[in-house]
């Protein structure tokens, strides 16, 4: 057995990224400032972006999001129950119906066949979720939104250097990417909205800051113009410097990181392709690059649970984490919105079977063989 534990996530910190943190920390400006609009720019110039802005998560963001569509009490919002719950209570808390959208079996997101049936005439969002590093197949699903002139948002939170026909996520539309400490590369916390509607992200940018017209850092002034206005009432989710650095610091890694999470899914995916009960996600059938962001893996055993599954691996020094438990099953979402198991069953499928096996690019490949020889051990 493993003789220390193995975390299923963890961040990759290097000394350059720790000395640059420290520089802007000695240098008398860490909040809001040069450091976010560098970050902007090398995000869209690695995109391929019009258009971004830094914010402190991409909670934060679809908020923002929210507020600027004008999102009230009626509207309906598609989205997959297969998501992180920051979505669906956000459509809640603005009084709007969340409508959810089974998802693919294998490749764990929703499609144009899954959507379109869910469409009224209150359809206001459509906000589809790029899944452990693949994407979507956006064109038919964007072809629909078009059409029915609906907003199309793409819940980017797992696809920073995920390509889609040959486009990085975030080049066309608007997509919302997340930095927390899990995510591809890390600001601490943080997000970005990368938007080729260049009007909303100046709409975002001054919602992010109190909906005064400037930014948190003017550089006349080495701060904030004290005679600026309120043009609209806003939020307080800008990004601080000391973070936006470091994104920019893991950025520069970005091709290297991605690439090692490639070559540690790919020795999974080998190691694990005898064991029939373990059942790795799909590989999409249109052309994308997947970046890896998780590896997940169905437990569907006769002799074991998921639940067990997990504590087995602990019991063995190997963390595991859960992406996601569906929203519609949560307590809340049972108990006073009414959902119930039976509405989506590919979701409630997966909900009770996936598990994600440690990956991040600091790992071995002799930590992959200690993953797979505990799951050995623990189905013989
Ligand atoms: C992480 C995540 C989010 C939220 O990101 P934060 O930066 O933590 O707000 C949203 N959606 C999905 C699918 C995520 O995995």
């Amino acid at each position: 057995m493993r003789k220390s534990f193995l975390p299923f996530s963890k961040p990759s910190i290097t000394e350059g990224d720790i000395s640059a943190v420290c520089d802007v920390m000695r240098s008398g400006w860490i909040t809001t400032g040069t450091q976010n609009s560098i970050f902007e720019n090398k995000i869209c110039e690695y995109t391929g972006s019009k258009s971004a802005v830094a914010l402190s998560s991409a909670t934060a963001g679809m908020h923002l999001i929210f507020h600027a569509l004008k999102l009230e009490k009626g509207d309906e919002v598609i989205t997959p129950s297969m998501t992180w719950v920051s979505t669906v209570n956000l459509i809640v808390l603005y009084g709007a119906k969340p409508v959810f959208a089974d998802i693919d079996k294998d490749t764990l997101m929703i499609s144009k066949e899954t959507i379109e049936p869910l469409i009224t005439s209150n359809t206001k969002l459509i906000i589809p979720v790029h899944f452990a590093g693949a994407s979507f197949d956006i064109d038919p699903i964007k072809e629909l939104a078009v059409k029915k002139n609906i907003s199309l948002i793409e819940d980017s939170a797992h696809a920073i250097g995920t390509k889609y026909k040959g486009n990085m996520i975030g080049k066309t539309g608007t997509s919302v990417f997340s930095f927390h400490p899990i995510k591809n590369i890390t600001t601490g916390e943080g997000g970005i909205i990368c938007s080729e509607d260049t009007s909303l992200i100046e709409k975002l940018r001054r919602l992010k800051f109190h909906g005064l017209g400037v930014d948190a850092y003017d550089r006349m002034t080495q701060g904030r113009a004290p005679l600026a206005e309120v043009l609209e009432p806003g939020f307080k989710y800008n990004l601080p410097d000391m973070a936006a650095v470091l994104g920019i610091k893991q950025l520069e890694r970005i091709s290297d990181l991605n690439d090692k999470r490639t070559q540690l899914a790919n020795y999974y995916r080998e190691s694990l392709k005898n064991i029939s009960e373990i059942i790795p996600l799909s590989l999409p059938k249109y052309d994308i690059k997947h970046s890896w962001h998780l590896f997940i893996v169905r437990v569907n055993s006769k002799k074991i649970n998921r639940n067990e599954f997990m504590t087995e691996l602990k019991n063995r020094n190997i963390g595991t984490g859960l992406h996601f438990q569906a929203v519609h099953l949560h307590k809340y979402y049972r108990e006073v919105m009414g959902f119930s198991r039976g509405m989506l069953p590919n979701t409630e499928y997966n909900s009770d079977r996936i598990c994600s096996l440690p990956l991040f690019p600091d790992m071995t490949f002799e930590d992959v063989d200690d993953v797979v020889n505990a799951i050995k051990d623990i189905l013989k």
